[in-house]
């Protein structure tokens, strides 16, 4: 049967796609490379998280925003259909402040993104506290920390059930779902299109190219830009310990069985997804800052994960001009944009209306006109 989409991408993206067009009644097959594939969803660190986002482009924080109050409908959701707990929390999150300057510059920040919109003036909610005040959402926090933001808006998840999830979902869907499917070529056809695999070749009327870091080289093919780089990140995480009742931080968060996940390095490293014994080392004596109790913990793993990244940051949603019915979607937190891109962005990618939802976050903002 001719299905109505392929989607060339089996990360948090595409598989939020998947289900999300799956849900609205398309029939869709998913197209994932292999084990050697750079995959940022199987690496990251699970924040549901507005803070930070949007700077220079408030469009981006009002798209977070809508995200994460779409998550916990998401998250029951996928548990409902699945049976699998996304180990979903939002009780809000504090980004640290390791000086005082970044606390002035952050909360100047802050209040500039406000100012840029009326909507995030009323709904972005965040405050700044110092140490003694964040002691009761942080108890363990380090002497030498001034303070952080705080906002109510952010959250955490394990990012691997949430993939586990949204693929149960798709599969419960009757997404036909291809592992180990490199696309190595797509094309245009009289009536759709064309994904040439090894051995195989897979056509639908339309195409979503979500394929993180592979976007370089697929998207040019269907004039799209896919225009991101690699930003790499390493990550550490402790043995398991007693369980405190604290919020997540982007420098680090306990997670539900545990350990402490710590990291937010980012690396311009090329394809390297290694880990570097110098980045470990500053990564744990800053947890240790952060939480001096952790001096005694144990490490029990370190791992590399490349983002996917545009030159500004904000995702990518591009519709093709010279191939109608051809995407292209990229995104660097596409954990905190899950909900949204299931149920919004999926929506807005079957009604063909990405290019007039959207027009902030079309690839066009890269391209700078040739002088005539
Ligand atoms: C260290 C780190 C921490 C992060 N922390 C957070 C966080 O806390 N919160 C948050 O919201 N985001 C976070 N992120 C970002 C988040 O992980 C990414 O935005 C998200 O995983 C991107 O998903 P994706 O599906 O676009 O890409 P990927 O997960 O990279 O998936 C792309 C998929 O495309 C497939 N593919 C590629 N080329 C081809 C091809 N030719 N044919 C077939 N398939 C192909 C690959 O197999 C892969 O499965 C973090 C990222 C990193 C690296």
């Amino acid at each position: 049967m001719r299905q109505d989409f392929f989607i060339v991408g089996g990360g948090v993206v595409g598989t939020a796609l998947a289900y999300g067009l799956a849900r609205e009644g398309q029939r869709v097959t998913l197209l994932d490379a292999d084990d050697n594939a750079l995959r940022a969803s199987r690496g990251n660190a699970g924040l549901t998280w507005v803070q930070g986002k949007g700077m220079g482009m408030p469009r981006y924080a009002e798209l977070s925003l809508d995200s994460v109050e779409a998550w916990p409908a998401f998250a029951a959701e996928l548990h409902r259909r699945t049976g699998i707990d996304l180990e979903y929390e939002q009780h809000g999150g504090v980004d640290l402040c390791l000086d005082a300057e970044e606390a002035y510059a952050r909360q100047a920040e802050y209040r500039e993104l406000q100012a840029s919109s009326e909507r995030l003036r009323r709904e972005f909610r965040w405050e700044y506290l110092e140490r003694d005040a964040l002691l009761p959402l942080l108890p363990g926090l380090g002497d030498s920390v001034p303070g952080g933001t705080w906002s109510p808006h952010d959250g955490h998840c394990n990012p691997l059930f949430l993939l586990r999830a949204l693929y149960a979902a798709c599969r419960d869907l009757g997404v036909d779902i291809r592992h180990a499917a490199p696309v190595d070529r797509l094309s245009k056809t009289a009536s759709g299109f064309s994904a040439n695999l090894r051995n195989d070749r897979v056509e639908a009327e339309r195409c979503i190219i979500a394929a993180g870091l592979g976007a370089r080289q697929l998207a040019p093919q269907l004039g799209l830009s896919g225009d991101v780089f690699p930003l790499r990140g390493q990550m550490l995480i402790t043995e398991r310990l007693p369980r405190v009742n604290q919020l997540p931080t982007p420098q680090i968060r306990q997670t539900a069985t545990g350990g402490y996940l710590i990291g937010d390095t980012h690396e311009r490293a090329g394809h390297d997804k290694g880990v570097t014994l110098p980045m470990m080392q500053t990564l744990a004596d800053k947890a240790v800052r952060i939480f001096p109790f952790l001096r005694s913990a144990r490490l029990v793993r370190a791992w590399g994960a490349l983002r996917v990244m545009t030159a500004d940051g904000y995702p990518l949603y591009e519709r093709s001009t010279t191939c109608p019915g051809a995407y292209n979607v990229n995104c660097h937190s596409g954990i905190t944009l899950a909900a949204f891109h299931a149920d919004t962005l999926a929506r807005a990618i079957l009604d063909d209306r990405l290019h007039t939802q959207f027009p902030q976050f079309s690839g066009a903002r890269f391209h700078v006109p040739a002088t005539p």
